[in-house]
C-alpha cells in the first residue's frame, strides 16, 4: 500500500505540491486528472525521488516504510516504474544493453541472454513494436508514440508492482492507443499491480473496469470520485470542479 500524507514539494523556492493526500492499495488503479501545470508530473517524479524536487513536509509510505528519502534505484528495486510524460533520449546506449543491465540490477541476478532475447521478442509482438527497436538507442530519434511504446517495453521487461503512467496516451494514434490499452489490461489482469494513471482523456480508461479518480488543481487534490467524475470533466472541463459546493475558480 502506498500512502502519501500532507505532502509538500518545492523546487528551488517554489512550492509545487501542498497538502496532498493519496492512498493507493495494492492492485488498485487510480487516475489523476487536472489542468496543465498543476503538479501531476511533479508528483509522479517525486515518487521516484527525482533530484529536482525536495519534499519539505509530509511523507510517502510504501508498505509501512518511508520511501521519501530513498534513492531512485532503491525505489525501483521495490517494484516502482515510472513511464515519463516526456521520455528522454539517450544516444549511444541501446535498449537491449540498458534493459539487460536494468533487469540484472533490479533482480540481483545474472540475466540469461537467450531467455532475455526470447522475452524481448515476445514483448515486441504484444506491443506491436518492430524487433529492430531493441537495438536502437534509447528513445533516440523516435516519434512521440514510438517513445511511449518503447517505455512500455521497459515496463514489460522489469515487471513492476507499482506503475506510474504519466500521459502514456499522449502522442498515440488510434491503433497504437488500442494496442497499448490492451497490453496494459493484460498486464494488469496477470500481475495485478497498483497503477497511477495521469491522463487528460477517458479513452485509455475504457480498458480498465474499476478505478478511482482524483482531480488536481494548483498543487493539490481537490476532488475525488469514480468513473462519473471523468464523464463530468469530459463534458464540462475542470472549470466546473467544486469542493463542498464552492467553485474553486472564483
Ligand atoms: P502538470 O504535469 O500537472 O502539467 P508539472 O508537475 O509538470 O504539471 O508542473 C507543475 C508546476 O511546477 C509548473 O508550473 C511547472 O512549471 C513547475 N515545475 C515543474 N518542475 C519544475 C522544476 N524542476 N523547477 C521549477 N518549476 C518546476
Ligand atoms: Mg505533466
Amino acid at each position: 500500500m502506498l500512502k502519501i500524507t500532507d505532502l509538500e514539494v518545492k523546487s528551488l523556492d517554489k512550492t509545487i505540491i501542498h497538502d496532498l493526500n493519496l492512498t493507493i492499495n495494492d492492485g488498485e488503479i487510480h487516475v489523476l486528472m487536472g489542468p496543465n501545470g498543476t503538479g501531476k508530473s511533479t508528483i509522479c517524479k517525486v515518487l521516484l525521488s527525482h533530484p529536482d524536487y525536495l519534499v519539505t513536509k509530509g511523507d510517502i509510505i510504501y508498505n509501512n516504510e518511508s520511501i521519501k528519502d530513498l534513492d531512485t534505484t532503491s525505489i525501483s528495486r521495490k517494484g516502482f516504474f515510472l513511464l515519463n510524460q516526456n521520455p528522454i533520449e539517450i544516444e549511444g546506449i541501446t535498449n537491449a544493453e540498458m534493459l539487460r543491465n536494468a533487469l540484472a540490477e533490479r533482480t540481483n541476478t545474472r540475466v540469461d541472454i537467450f531467455e532475455f532475447n526470447k522475452k524481448l521478442n515476445e514483448i515486441c509482438n504484444i506491443i506491436n513494436l518492430p524487433k529492430s527497436f531493441v537495438h536502437r538507442d534509447i528513445n533516440y530519434n523516435m516519434s512521440g508514440g514510438e517513445k511511449k511504446k518503447n517505455e512500455l517495453l521497459q515496463l514489460f521487461i522489469l515487471e513492476p508492482k507499482f506503475i506510474i503512467l504519466d500521459e502514456i496516451d499522449s502522442g498515440l494514434d488510434v491503433d497504437a492507443l488500442k494496442t497499448v490499452g490492451e497490453a496494459l489490461k493484460n498486464y494488469y489482469d496477470k500481475y495485478k499491480p497498483s497503477i497511477l494513471i495521469v491522463t487528460h482523456h477517458a479513452d485509455i480508461l475504457k480498458y480498465f473496469s474499476d478505478y478511482q479518480v482524483h482531480v488536481m488543481k494548483e498543487g493539490t487534490i481537490i476532488e475525488n470520485g469514480n468513473q462519473n467524475l471523468v464523464q463530468k470533466i469530459e463534458t464540462s472541463g475542470f472549470g466546473a470542479t467544486t469542493i463542498n459546493g464552492t467553485d474553486l475558480n472564483e
